[in-house]
This record gives structure tokens, C-alpha cells and sequence, in this order.
């Protein structure tokens, strides 16, 4: 039998970081995976491939719209939507490569099949051949993720009525795209077929989209999709969804209580997601797990059994591949003896429709919640002369400061390019900057950036440009 100082089960962002850092501290590792490529949600049926489209869509929408004002024509422009799947595959699989080819070059054993605990120290695995084997492990890192959620009286039959996973892979671009969610997953797939011509229809139960972010985030959202085409339905229950063979029916009440009526040809359900556990034994080596479904963990991830940790989506906090792959890294560090520390408050959260919106830190509703006193700073993308030269003028960023030591507190962006632009806010609350920091560090002109400086500078009502 085979013996690890750690073996971690799933291939997802989580674990093939984790895995990495692991062999990096020279702890022999091997990893175990269900299906046969790596990478996970993320890279499988997440991230990468929803971003491979949005890229993808995101070109066609620029040539049919805003080519003309360029002083480009481009005639008989279509969508070959065939070779846009086939080119968002090979992207898969050329980064899933890429993962096997880091797993040989730091000599971590690759196990393909379902990990299920026989006790906290011994995993079977069952390869889809349907042999066996067992293997030995010091420490076990658990990180198989999550899978879509539901609501109780949805049929998701990944036909008419279907998940992200099939949305990613459609055959034909819907006439009518109705989507249950406006989270970042409903808004980023909805994004994707709006701009390829789909009828997008948006039901969100709560009264804001993307809701949890700050409200000047989700309002600003709305406003620039529902330019672009996308029908936005808050405050709407969805009730019934029935699919009629080539039709959706979806059915929700409005904030009257009215029943209102949608019908589609594909329906997607993007709720939220749950964490998976199915088929790992838990309870043979006595991992506690909440009523949520969430493997219990303490500060360190460590489960309730010790030598057994639990990272990425199938533990508490956001559902996101960098938040995983911190998680990652700081197990394997705790596990060879060091003293790592995350801190959440500064795991940003990014939706990638155009504009993109990106967040750090405390929204302006959790301060004022809290009673902390703040100041804020705004600067809208139009005032600057990147923006107008792209023609991406829609968004601004706000920065809120404690009002007493400047200290920034969160940051707030939607503009072009601010899924890269979030990283400087992260750097700068990192080493608990203040708004003023920021302001007085020179920015390359012209850039988008250049709004973030903006924003710090009206924080203490000097913004040069606004
Ligand atoms: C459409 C979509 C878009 C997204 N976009 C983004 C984005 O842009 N940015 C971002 O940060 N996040 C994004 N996410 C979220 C991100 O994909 C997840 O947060 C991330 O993948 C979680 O990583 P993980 O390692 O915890 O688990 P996962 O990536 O879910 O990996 C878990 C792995 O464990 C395997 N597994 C499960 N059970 C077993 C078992 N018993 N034995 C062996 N293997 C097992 C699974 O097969 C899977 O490969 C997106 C998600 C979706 C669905």
C-alpha cells in the first residue's frame, strides 16, 4: 500500500495549489481525482470557461456595435457558434494540460478515481474501470467543491431547463434565454447570449442583482446591461418552471404577489451552488458536517478530525477559485509547521460582464451598519481620457476610508478592465494603506487606473479630473 504525508482528494483550484505547496515543502503528495481531467469546476465547467466565452462574445458584441464609430466596416459579421465552442474546449484542455504537467514537475502522484474514506488515515479509491486501491495518508486535504443548487420544485433536466455546466456547452444560441439569479454566474452566462442575440430575461428573487455587493455596484450593473438588451425582473418569486418540450414556462409572482408569466426556450437555473461530499465516506472517518452541507472546519481548516482538513467551496465563505487557492496554500504551510493567515475581508469578488465589477473590502451598507465612521471618494470612468479613447465610458469606483485615519476600507469598481484593477486596491489594504497612500502614488497615464488614484484624491475632495 501506498503511503503520503498528504494526499489531497479533488483537482480543483484548491487542491492542485495545495498539492503544489505541498511538494514544494517536500511533503510527498498525490492527489485523487473522479473524473478523468483536472482542474475542477473552475477550469472544467467554471472560470475558464465561462471566461473563454465571455471573451469570445465580447468581440463579436464590440465588431457589431462600436466597429462603425471606429472607423472600421465590417460587413457580413455571424457567429460560427460551433467553432466558438470548439475554441472555448481547447482552451479547457490545453489549461487542464497544464495542470497534469505541473503535477510531473513536482512529482505529486495522480490517482483517478472516487476517494472514499475506509477510516481518517485509509482512502479507497475506485477508478472507472472498477478497480480498487488503497492508500495511506497523514493528513488528508478535502476539497471537492460544490455543484449547482436548486430550488425544491425545479426539474433541472439539462435540456430546456438547465445549470451553468450545460449552459457552457449549448449546441444552439437560445432565441430566449430565461435565468432564474442575478448573481454573478446568471449575469455572466446571460452577458455571453444576450450579445450574441439571445432575449435575456433576468428573475432575482431579492430586490438587487449581484446581491451582497455594494448597491452602487448593482445599480450601476443593471443600468449598463439593461442598455445592452438584458430584461431585469427584481423582487420577482419564481414559483413553477415547466418545460413543454421546445418551451420553457417559467412562472413568478412579482412584488404584488402578481403571478407573472415567462416563457423561453432554455431556462438557467443559477442559484447559488451547494458543496459536494457525496461518496466520501465522511462518517467512516468522522468528519462532522453542517446542516448546510458545508464540511465544519476551525481557523486553521482543520476539520473535527485533526489530521483531516477541508478547504475551497465544500467549506464556509465565498465560492471562488482564489479564495480555494489561498485556502490551499495555507494548509499545506500549516501542515509542514508554519504560521500562515488568510484574511477574508481581503478576498475580492469579481463579475466579469462589460463593464466588469470588482470588489474589496467592506461595502458602504456593512459600514454603516457597523456605525463606522467613513469617508467616501467617487470618480466616474467617463472623466477619464482611457475610457473615451476605448469607448468604455460606463462605471465609476468609489474608495471608503475610515474617517479618522484614512485607512481604506473598501473599494467599489465597475469599468472597464476592473477585474485587473481590483488587485492594487487588494496590494493597498493589504499594507493597510490609506486613501491618501494611494493618491500620492503616481499612476501611468493614460490608464484605467488612473480612476482608482481619481477616487482616493475625492475621498479628500481633491479629484483633479471631476
Ligand atoms: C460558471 C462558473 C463560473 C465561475 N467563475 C469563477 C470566476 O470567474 N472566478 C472565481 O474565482 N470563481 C469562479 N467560479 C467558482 C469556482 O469555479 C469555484 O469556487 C472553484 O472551482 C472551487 O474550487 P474547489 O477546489 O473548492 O473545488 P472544484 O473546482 O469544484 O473541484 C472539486 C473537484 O473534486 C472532485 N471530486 C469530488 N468528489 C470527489 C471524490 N469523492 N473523489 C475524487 N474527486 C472528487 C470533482 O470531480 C472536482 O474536480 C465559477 C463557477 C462556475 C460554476
Amino acid at each position: 500500500m501506498k503511503t503520503y504525508d498528504v494526499v489531497v482528494i479533488g483537482s480543483g483550484p484548491g487542491v492542485y495549489v495545495a498539492a503544489i505547496r505541498c511538494a514544494q515543502l517536500g511533503l510527498k503528495t498525490a492527489i485523487i481525482e473522479k473524473y478523468n481531467t483536472l482542474g475542477g469546476t473552475c477550469l472544467n465547467v467554471g472560470c475558464i470557461p465561462s471566461k473563454a466565452l465571455l471573451d469570445s462574445s465580447h468581440h463579436y458584441y464590440v465588431a457589431t456595435k462600436h466597429f462603425a464609430t471606429h472607423g472600421i466596416e465590417a460587413t457580413g459579421l455571424a457567429v460560427n457558434f460551433e467553432q466558438m465552442i470548439a475554441r472555448k474546449n481547447e482552451v479547457v484542455s490545453q489549461t487542464s494540460g497544464g495542470i497534469n504537467y505541473l503535477m510531473d514537475k513536482n512529482k505529486i502522484d495522480l490517482f483517478q478515481g472516487i476517494a472514499s474514506f475506509e477510516n481518517a488515515t485509509h482512502i479507497i479509491i475506485t477508478k472507472s474501470d472498477g478497480s480498487i486501491e488503497k492508500i495511506e495518508a497523514s493528513k488528508t486535504i478535502i476539497a471537492t467543491g460544490s455543484k449547482p443548487a436548486s430550488l425544491p420544485f425545479i426539474k433541472i433536466d439539462k435540456k430546456r431547463v438547465i445549470t451553468s455546466t450545460e449552459a457552457l456547452s449549448l449546441t444552439e444560441i437560445p432565441k430566449q434565454l430565461i435565468i432564474i439569479g442575478g448573481g454573478v454566474i446568471g449575469l455572466e452566462l446571460g452577458s455571453v447570449y444576450s450579445r450574441l442575440g439571445s432575449e435575456v430575461s433576468v428573475i432575482e428573487y431579492m430586490p438587487n442583482i449581484i446581491p451582497g455587493m455594494d448597491e452602487m455596484l448593482s445599480k450601476e450593473l443593471q443600468r449598463t446591461l439593461k442598455k445592452q438588451g438584458i430584461k431585469f425582473f427584481t423582487s420577482h418569486k419564481v414559483t413553477s418552471v415547466e418545460n413543454k418540450g421546445k418551451e420553457v414556462v417559467v412562472i413568478a409572482d412579482d412584488k404584488k404577489g402578481n403571478p407573472v408569466e415567462f416563457k423561453g426556450d432554455y431556462t438557467l437555473v443559477s442559484v447559488g451552488r451547494k458543496p459536494y461530499t457525496e461518496g466520501l465516506g465522511l462518517q467512516n472517518a468522522g468528519v462532522k458536517v453542517s446542516d448546510s452541507g458545508q464540511i465544519e472546519t476551525n481557523a486553521h481548516l482543520q476539520t473535527n478530525v485533526t489530521n483531516i482538513y477541508a478547504i475551497g467551496d465544500v467549506v464556509k465563505g465565498a465560492m471562488l477559485a482564489h479564495k480555494a487557492e489561498e485556502e490551499g496554500t495555507m494548509v499545506a504551510e500549516i501542515i509542514a509547521g508554519q504560521k500562515p493567515h488568510i484574511d477574508y475581508n481581503l478576498i475580492p469578488g469579481v463579475v466579469y460582464t462589460w463593464p466588469e465589477v470588482a470588489a474589496v473590502g467592506k461595502t458602504e451598507e456593512q459600514l454603516k451598519e457597523a456605525g463606522t465612521k467613513y469617508k467616501s471618494g467617487t470618480f466616474a470612468m467617463r472623466a477619464l481620457g482611457r475610457a473615451r479613447a476605448s469607448m468604455d465610458i460606463d462605471g465609476q469606483i468609489k474608495v471608503l476610508a475610515d474617517a479618522e485615519t484614512d485607512e481604506i476600507l473598501g473599494v467599489h469598481m465597475i469599468g472597464a478592465r476592473a477585474a485587473d484593477m481590483i488587485a492594487e486596491a487588494v496590494i493597498a489594504m493589504e499594507f493597510r494603506a490609506s486613501s491618501e497612500d494611494v493618491a500620492r502614488s503616481s499612476h501611468a497615464h493614460p490608464t484605467y487606473t488612473e480612476a482608482f488614484k481619481e477616487a482616493c484624491l475625492a475621498v479628500h475632495d481633491r479629484s483633479i479630473h471631476s
